[in-house]
């Protein structure tokens, strides 16, 4: 590591002390980075460093709502727009009660990179709030969302910042949000992606995380001389993006055999049908955050309290959220004869996981892999500006297309400064070169 980045590391551990996400992704990001930083002084001459880890902007609020029962309940909201040197900031809202802001400003440093690999113009942000859409009716959702949208609104547009979805915030969100933005500036923007079709979402939008993460596994595999077909899949989570994962690895041939929920995991030796892709969005819909159900339906088995990286796979996609595959899942995945692991959830592996997996197996980091969601998202906006809207298999296409950029631009990267192979240093350094000639060329802002 250089001199300069050790020295922004240390103030970025001492001036954020209680934000372990945040100094994780900080830290994860900078130590890939002294190849870029040692041929390029003027990137330290202009402090780009330090002016990446600290956030443009961040704005925290109260968010009061009424709940079913006319009790006045609190919670915070949040929106951190950290970097817009390429375009508006752009990155998805979570509602989750593990929402602080330290888990916010590492998701919105990686959304910077992310979105730069992406090749859109798309600065990067994040918010959400701790609320927990757990168990809430369908109106306390929405005056939950309406409330948020109240204050976010003064701070966001179409031109400025623009949300998404995230956990917790999916098509129902998104509307609610949307109708309240609208109604308070009396204006019909792309303010949101992740829209519903009618009001200008996107097709495609939707599987887009789960497809493009797929398809980055397939431009590795074919490095490799490999095929997706025929392999043996794991995946965490049953939301959104791994309903997405699961919908296309099977339509590719491969073989799901499990997905998971707070509550365990399910394994089904057979491996998942189409019948079990659709169920996962009912299990979804359904709002008790449990999978259990979909073994009795199925004839699978559940797995109660644990986590699926114990079953003996080719790849694993963890799906699910932030450090959720260790050391010792890192590990045990490799005894079982693992070769490769997609990171989809957003710095889903642990540092040490990352360090032990790196070069062992393939790993593609998040960033690289998941960034398929936020590039629908951008394609999103483009049809909104035209005021048009694109085919499906257009949409899908441009999709393909965005991931093997990303793809052959992580890998090239990596080659480039002779670490071939290794898509974690690739994706951050040409992820970090873009947004870095852009800060050097607009001055000191
Ligand atoms: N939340 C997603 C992500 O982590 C999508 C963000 C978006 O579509 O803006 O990239």
């Amino acid at each position: 590591m250089s001199k300069y980045i050790e020295k922004v590391l240390a103030d970025v551990k001492a001036k954020n002390a209680n934000e372990p996400e945040f100094i994780q992704a900080v830290e994860e990001v900078l130590s890939t980075l002294a190849p870029v930083i040692e041929a390029n002084p003027q990137y330290e001459k202009a402090a780009i460093l330090e002016r990446m880890v600290e956030p443009e902007r961040t704005v925290m609020f109260r968010v009061p709502w009424v709940d079913d029962n006319g009790v006045v309940q609190v919670n915070r909201g949040y929106r951190v727009q950290f970097n817009s040197a390429i375009g508006p900031y752009k990155g998805g809202l979570r509602f989750h009660p593990t929402v602080t802001l330290s888990v916010l400003k590492f998701l919105g440093f990686e959304q910077t990179f992310k979105n730069s690999l992406t090749t859109l113009p798309m600065g990067g942000g994040k918010g959400g709030s701790d609320f927990n859409p757990r168990g809430k009716s369908d109106g306390e959702v929405m005056r939950f969302c309406q409330s948020f949208m109240t204050e976010l609104s003064r701070h966001i547009g179409a031109d400025t910042d623009v949300p998404a979805g995230d956990i917790g915030v999916g098509g129902r969100e998104v509307g609610y949000l949307f109708g309240q933005y609208k109604r308070l500036r009396n204006e019909f923007v792309g303010v949101l992606t992740g829209k519903g079709r009618p009001f200008g979402g996107s097709l495609v939008r939707p599987e887009a995380t789960g497809y493009g993460t797929v398809y980055f596994a397939q431009y590795m595999l074919e490095k490799l001389g490999q095929d997706i077909k025929g392999k043996t899949v794991a995946l965490s989570g049953f939301g959104n993006v791994a309903w997405g994962a699961a919908q296309k690895l099977v339509q590719l041939g491969a073989k799901v055999v499990a997905i998971s929920g707070p509550d365990g995991y399910i394994y089904d030796e057979k491996g998942m049908t189409q019948e079990g892709v659709d169920y996962m969005l009912e299990l979804r819909a359904s709002n008790n955050d449990v999978v259990e159900p979909y073994a009795a339906k199925f004839g699978a088995k559940f797995v109660k309290g644990r986590k699926p990286w114990e079953v003996k796979c080719d790849i694993a996609f963890p799906c699910a959220i932030q450090n959720e595959l260790n050391g010792d899942d890192a590990k045990m995945l490799v005894e079982n004869g693992c070769m490769m692991v997609v990171e989809t959830s957003n710095m889903g592996c642990t540092a040490d996981a990352v360090n032990y997996l790196n070069g062992r197996v393939a790993f593609a980091p998040g960033k690289a892999a998941n960034a398929g969601g936020v590039a629908v998202s951008g394609l999103e906006m483009s049809q909104n500006s035209m005021r048009l809207s694109w085919s499906a298999d257009e949409v899908d296409a441009k999709l393909k297309d965005i991931m093997k950029s990303i793809h052959d631009n992580a890998y090239d990267t990596a080659e480039k400064y002779g670490m071939k192979g290794n898509y974690v240093a690739g994706a951050n350094l040409a992820g970090f070169i873009k947004v870095a000639d852009a800060m050097v060329a607009q001055g000191v802002c």
